[in-house]
């Protein structure tokens, strides 16, 4: 047996296919939606991800701004700026790009986002909604997370999912979307002992850690749903946190990296875009 391969690459095509339709209606009704970039310094990573999330914009139709801070701004000239964009009626969505430098407070800048326009869905308002159950803004990689799920076509309803990683950004909001998919859900992280144990007992596994090699084909369950969103390098290469030959005939379905949750994470930024602007238009 081998694992079929999720391809995220071309889930995520689609995906942006079907924004860009979207996008188009919306054209027609006078509006295009915007998405703002801010970033601070110039960490690599981070610019290499703002460039790509602006080819995407333009792929899709957005209109996108991106908002370049020297890496030693103040939090007072971080926050007037997200305020700016915030009061901007032609943007959207806002994007701060972590990390940001340590001398800025990152909780106290993404409370300048306003909820409604917080398309990363990192805002506390957002993740209350998520543990709440109610309709609000999702974060992207969880939401990514989920289509290759879906992609699977396995029934979620009443599966064990496991997650590893409690992060606000992918580990726990990941936890409570499969929760809300009807999921059993064990959430591990750096300090759970013993990790194996709940790595086989998963149908649905779900890896948010970074650490390449993590997991292995003997800690997974025949046939189980592999999803893997753990970025990391090795000898310059991008890897994530499954080991792909020995997986790979255990899984039933497996994530790769790259080609999985990276382009996903990007096409559901661009839903989540023009989903605000729907909903702006329609109020
Ligand atoms: P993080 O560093 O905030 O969290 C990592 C988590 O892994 C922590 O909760 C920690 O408890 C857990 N962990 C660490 N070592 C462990 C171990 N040995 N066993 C079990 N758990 C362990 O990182 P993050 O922001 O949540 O990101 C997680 C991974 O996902 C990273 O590799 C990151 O690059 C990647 N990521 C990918 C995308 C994408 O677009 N594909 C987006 C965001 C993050």
């Amino acid at each position: 047996m081998s694992a079929i391969i999720l391809d995220g690459k071309k889930l995520a095509a689609k995906l942006e296919e079907e924004t860009l339709g979207r996008v188009m209606q919306l054209k027609e009704k006078g509006i295009t939606p915007g998405l703002a970039f801010i970033l601070v310094g110039e960490d690599p990573a981070s610019v290499v991800y703002v460039r790509s999330k602006n080819k995407a914009c333009e792929r899709c139709g957005i209109r996108s701004v991106t908002c370049h801070l020297p890496e030693d701004v103040t939090q007072e000239e971080l926050e007037e700026t997200l305020h700016k964009l915030a009061d901007d009626p032609e943007v959207h969505g806002m994007l701060l790009q972590l990390p940001i430098p340590a001398h800025l407070d990152e909780a106290r800048a993404i409370a300048c986002i306003p909820p409604h326009k917080d398309v990363d869905g990192f805002h506390h308002v957002n993740a209350g909604t998520l543990v709440n159950g109610a309709p609000g803004i999702r974060a992207c990689t969880p939401l990514g997370i989920m289509d290759l799920v879906k992609l699977s076509g396995v029934e979620t309803r009443g599966k064990h999912a496991v997650v590893i990683g409690r992060s606000a950004i992918v580990g726990k909001p990941a936890a409570l979307l499969l929760l809300e998919a009807d999921c059993t859900v064990t959430i591990c992280h750096s300090k759970t002992k013993d990790l194996s144990f709940y790595t086989r007992q998963a149908d649905i596994l779900v890896s948010a850690v970074g650490k390449a090699g993590l997991i292995t084909g003997d800690m997974v369950k025949p046939g189980a749903v592999v999803i893997d969103a753990g970025i990391a390098r090795v000898d310059g290469k991008v890897v994530g946190d499954v080991d792909r030959a020995s997986t790979e005939p255990v899984a039933g379905w497996l994530s790769p990296v790259p080609g999985g949750c990276g382009p996903m994470t990007i096409a559901e930024l661009m839903v989540n875009t023009v989903s605000i602007a729907e909903a702006d238009y329609a109020e």
